[in-house]
């Protein structure tokens, strides 16, 4: 992973890149400057920008960097000098949405090479003509060149992930009949001309990187050969790398949500490596998707799945996650935990970018780092140490103040411990053992299994309330003894639910809980699990990236999901409910759990308030619609730097 590796003529000095990520700040320089700053300074070697579209149509929404509209100079320069001056190297990425774009963003219709519906972006595109698509290769080849006029240090063509070029690529997408379309050679024409356009742009001795699609996971695409054909003829064509895409945004294939393993398809990159050296043709190849740590990168570099890895959202989660384990500390690593809330989910939309568990992300301007060591600072106590309470008391111990972090329970993590236990979501407790380290760096005095009373915390200068939530009572009424839990008594002794489970409620940690209960794995073995709402959607509030995976996995491991359906009465054989026809119906169960939302636990507010001791509350505490992790994390920063 540390030893040097040359793109063409860029020469590297590790084998680790900083994928491209689009991140709603492509209007704000100051913001994106500091954001990249961060990550060069922190030891990605090559950075790749979000995509660049190369004209208004292929923008894949509002805020996306035009490249070659004359305010994309504005907005780059000072982004390249602050990673040249950190050290970095920057690549910027050539983009064009196709069929992936929206009307709503520049009020043009998307384009593609064929009319075809994209249930993705909701739209019926325009055919490019054979003079548009001519017009087309200019703009990419326009694009190189300004982006090697302005200093970056590379290219890379986007050529995957289902976009334009690979929409090409695709028989499912390119229904065309002339010279750009047909059989596998014809739909190859389009990538390899806009390889050959930028190449003739930016000449031989500048490097250009070829995003390629390895599998598109979606019916009726290309086939694995295909796409490993065509990224021997990239290579033999000139590219300088190829780097692997997996995955449309059509495709049913999970490849970026918390349950796919880590590392799950870097075969695919093996299986491009393993064509491009059976074609004796000597071009690295860039394995990418799901590698969140700097140790599954070297397991796969080491099994000859690729010569470079590309993390993108890692670099979210840490921007220093390369300096740390390059210097030994990959236990301060903060880890990316896949759950796309902060970053791919908004990416999809026009909220800025930023990270679950690390809010500075995207907002290095606004939560600077201090430049000077902290002033000597005050007592503060931290009630609660769940996601809002840990964030905070790092915050606070890193802004100077001795930090006293109280926890009721035996352990720090809150509701991120019930998530790590869930199959395909262990790396919650990544979470939980990065604040366990960073906040024992920092100093912070972390009391588990303490409750302190409001006369002891009354002697502190400020008090953080981050006292979390509790289940939300459903009062059922109940003939017989079948038990009934809450959701963290079912989290916390799976082994007492009997063969039979119905869950009450159907949102995150309802759908959560479904999925631990027919593990065959859990304590206690698979069981027959329902879930069922009121309301008509099942897994309401988990991101519109993971929800359809998620209920895909639970689906097919069984789980029925009764929306619509109203529970009445706990009975010895089961809960009775209404159905959705305003039918009467039991279900049979050995327990009954209710996971149907949470209230906040707010105990000490009122009493500290009225002593006059200054508080904020936090969370779960201040607001439990929804238990938002994301909001959480950051109210917790927010606090810790407001005192
Ligand atoms: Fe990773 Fe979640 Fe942060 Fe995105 S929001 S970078 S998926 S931890």
């Amino acid at each position: 992973m540390f030893s040097p590796v040359s793109l063409g003529p860029l020469h590297l000095d590790h084998r680790i890149v900083m994928g491209s990520m689009h991140l709603n700040r492509e209007d704000d320089p100051r913001a994106l400057a500091a954001f990249y700053r961060e990550r060069a300074a922190g030891g990605a070697g090559l950075i790749v920008t979000g995509g660049a579209a190369v004209s208004r149509a292929g923008a894949g929404g509002p805020n996306y960097l035009l490249i070659n509209e004359p305010a994309a100079a504005a907005v780059m320069m000072p982004v390249l000098d602050a990673v040249h001056d950190a050290g970095g190297k920057l690549a910027l990425q050539l983009f064009h949405a196709g069929r992936y774009a929206f009307e709503a963003s520049f009020g043009i219709r998307p384009v593609a090479p064929s009319e075809v519906y994209s249930a993705f972006s909701r739209c019926l595109p325009r055919a490019l003509t054979l003079a548009q698509i001519e017009d087309t290769l200019a703009d990419f080849a326009a694009g190189a060149a300004a982006a090697r006029a302005l200093g970056f240090d590379a290219v890379e063509i986007m050529g995957s992930e289902g976009y334009l070029i690979n929409q090409f690529a695709s028989p499912l997408t390119n229904r065309r009949r002339d010279r750009w379309g047909g059989d596998p050679q014809h739909r190859q024409a389009f990538p390899r001309a806009v390889l050959k356009a930028v190449r003739e742009a930016v000449g031989t001795g500048y490097p250009v990187i070829y995003r390629t699609s390895g599998a598109d996971f979606t019916a009726g695409s290309s086939t694995r050969a295909e796409s490993a054909d065509l990224a021997v003829a990239l290579a033999r064509d000139g590219a300088d790398a190829v780097n692997v895409g997996i995955g449309w945004h059509e495709s049913r294939a999970p490849s970026v949500q918390a349950l796919v393993p880590p590392g799950r398809w870097l075969d695919i990159a093996g299986g491009i490596r393993g064509a491009l050296a059976a074609a004796d043709v000597r071009v690295p190849v860039i394995g990418s998707n799901r590698i969140n740590s700097l140790e599954s990168a070297e397991r796969a570099l080491a099994a000859g799945h690729a010569d470079l890895i590309s993390m993108a959202r890692p670099f979210l989660a840490d921007p220093d996650i390369v300096a740390k384990s390059r210097r030994g500390e990959s236990h301060l690593v903060n880890t990316c935990i896949a759950c796309n809330e902060a970053c791919i989910d908004r990416s999809l939309g026009t909220e800025p970018v930023s990270c679950l568990v690390n809010p500075r992300a995207g907002r290095e301007t606004v939560f600077p780092l201090r430049a000077v060591p902290p002033p000597a600072g005050v007592r503060v106590a931290v009630v609660g140490a769940g996601p809002a309470g840990m964030q905070a008391a790092a915050t606070l111990a890193e802004a100077g103040h001795a930090v006293d972090l109280y926890e009721r329970e035996g352990a720090i993590g809150g509701q991120f411990r019930l998530a790590g236990q869930v199959p395909g979501k262990a790396d919650f407790l990544q979470t939980i053992r990065y604040f366990t380290n960073e906040l024992a760096r920092l100093g912070v005095h972390v009391l588990t299994g303490a409750a302190p009373g409001v006369a002891h915390l009354a002697r502190y200068a400020h008090v953080v309330l981050a006292t979390g939530v509790r289940p939300r009572p459903v009062p059922l009424p109940r003939s017989g003894l079948l038990p009934v839990l809450d959701y963290r008594q079912a989290f916390a002794d799976p082994a007492r639910l009997g063969a039979r489970v119905v869950i009450v409620g159907a949102g995150g940690i309802a759908v959560d809980l479904s999925r631990l209960l027919v593990d065959p794995g859990a304590p206690g073995g698979a069981r027959d699990v329902t879930i069922l709402r009121r309301g008509k959607r099942i897994g309401a509030g988990i991101g519109p990236s993971t929800r359809w995976a998620v209920l895909q996995e639970i689906r097919a491991a069984g789980v029925r999901t009764l929306p619509g359906t109203t529970p009445l009465e706990v009975s010895r054989q089961g809960l009775r409910v209404r159905d959705g026809n305003g039918a009467a119906a039991l279900l049979p169960a050995d327990a009954v759990v209710l996971a149907a939302g949470q209230v906040p636990h707010n105990p000490f507010h009122a009493p500290l308030a009225v002593r006059g001791v200054p508080c904020t509350v936090i969370g779960g505490a201040l607001d439990a619609s929804g238990l938002n992790a994301v909001r959480a994390f950051d109210q917790g920063l927010t606090a810790g730097t407001a005192v």
